[in-house]
């Protein structure tokens, strides 16, 4: 058997299930290495040196030892801590469900600093009060411009015309962009739901209060964006549901 390699990793926190009497399994996502998964051994213990150290929404300096399966967690250090998530239920929805978001578009031990920079960038924006809901439509198109799949907004995606201001449009089904009201295909979407998607990919959530939208247009572009996610990763992402229910008015 070959010796075992320890190595450290700053990762933070995006899944975690129970093992047995007192370990958990965490699912990791580091800038530099991915999602990966390690083992942390007698966490649920009340004397654990772990303990506490292994919460979510922080970043974490873990010093690991690598396993076949999993590597196993010897050390932890929180190096940030996203304390504002932890008590407020609606932002710590959020915080889960970009976490579920980011974790689902990582592929194992590869690479994606954007994705993670999104993630902690997101938990940014919570702590310091920006609308929980915004963060989450604001991640969302983040998320899919990053992985190629951006929606069209400038042009119509069948006659490539821009839009005037004010002209009402449609919304492409597979969550491709904008067409004219002309072509027939797709669902309503208003120019105030096209503002409101277009600012969301210029500007942080926290600038978006000033633009002061009543929320028929923010429901569009939920909808919008949801049919966007959902058709990105083939299902609806598991923490969606509840988010919902706790942002619900
Ligand atoms: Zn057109």
């Amino acid at each position: 058997m070959p010796a075992r390699q320890s190595t450290t990793s700053l990762a933070v926190v995006t899944s975690r299930f129970r093992l047995g009497e007192a370990d958990r399994v965490l699912t990791l996502l580091s800038a530099t290495r991915g999602k990966f998964k390690a083992i942390a051994k007698g966490v649920r213990k009340p004397t654990s040196r772990l303990g506490g150290g292994v919460e979510p929404f922080a970043e974490l300096d873990l010093a690991l030892i690598t396993g076949r399966t999993f590597d196993t967690v010897t050390q932890v250090r929180s190096v940030r801590v996203w304390l504002g998530l932890r008590s407020r239920l609606g932002s710590a929805a959020v915080a889960w469900y970009v976490a579920e978001l980011v974790e689902r578009a990582t592929s194992d031990e590869q690479p994606e600093p954007e994705l993670y920079a999104l993630l902690l960038h997101a938990w940014d924006l919570l702590e310091s009060g920006a609308p929980d809901a915004l963060v989450a439509r604001w991640a969302e198109l983040a998320l899919l411009d990053a992985a190629g799949q951006g929606p069209e907004l400038d042009v119509c995606l069948e006659c490539g015309r821009a839009p005037v201001a004010g002209e009402a449009l449609r919304w492409d089904d597979e969550g491709a962009g904008i067409r004219c009201l002309s072509h027939a295909i797709g669902g309503a979407f208003s120019s105030d739901a096209l503002r409101l998607m277009r600012a969301l990919r210029r500007f942080a959530p926290e600038e978006l209060v000033a633009l002061n939208l009543p929320p028929a247009p923010q429901r569009e572009v939920s909808w919008a964006l949801r049919g966007a996610v959902h058709i990105l990763f083939g299902a609806e992402p598991k923490s969606r549901s509840f988010m919902d229910e706790v942002l619900a008015p």
